[in-house]
């Protein structure tokens, strides 16, 4: 069993989509035996985005995932790690295929629904930040 990181991003949060998104988790297989919505500091999301801090993006995106709430989660199942990731689809929207979270949900390179962590120490890291 692993344990990983996700967070529904305030975009997806503020359309209402919090709980299409969680049960595509479950019927994945996977649990969500966590949960907490907050809204973000400046230094939790400087925290969580820690590795693109000085990238031409990290303003915009450490304004934008403190513009609202998130929901934040620990998920549980074989593989959860990989399977988040698929789950979620590539990082730009418009690269992400039809059936993904993001390539359903996503609206820009910023705003893309939902985060997951891409490995096993992103996600023991990530998820001490919030659990
Ligand atoms: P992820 O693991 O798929 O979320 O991708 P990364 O860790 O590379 O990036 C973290 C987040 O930063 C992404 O989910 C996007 O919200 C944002 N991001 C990444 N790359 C870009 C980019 O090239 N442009 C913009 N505007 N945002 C980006």
């Amino acid at each position: 069993m692993e344990t990983t990181f996700v967070m529904i991003k305030p975009d997806a949060v503020s359309r209402g989509l919090e709980n299409e998104i969680l049960r595509r988790i479950e019927a994945s297989g996977l649990r969500v035996v966590e949960k907490r919505k907050l809204r973000l500091s400046r230094e939790q999301a400087g925290r969580l985005y820690e590795s693109h801090r000085g990238k031409d993006f990290f303003e915009k995106l450490i304004n934008f995932t403190t513009s609202g709430e998130v929901e934040v989660m620990k998920v549980v199942g074989e593989n959860a790690i990989r399977r988040m990731r698929e789950l979620i689809g590539p990082t730009d929207p418009v690269k992400a295929p039809k059936g993904t979270i993001r390539g359903d949900y996503g609206t820009s390179g910023t705003e893309n629904a939902i985060h997951a962590a891409d490995s096993p120490e992103s996600a023991e890291r990530e998820l001490s930040i919030f659990f």
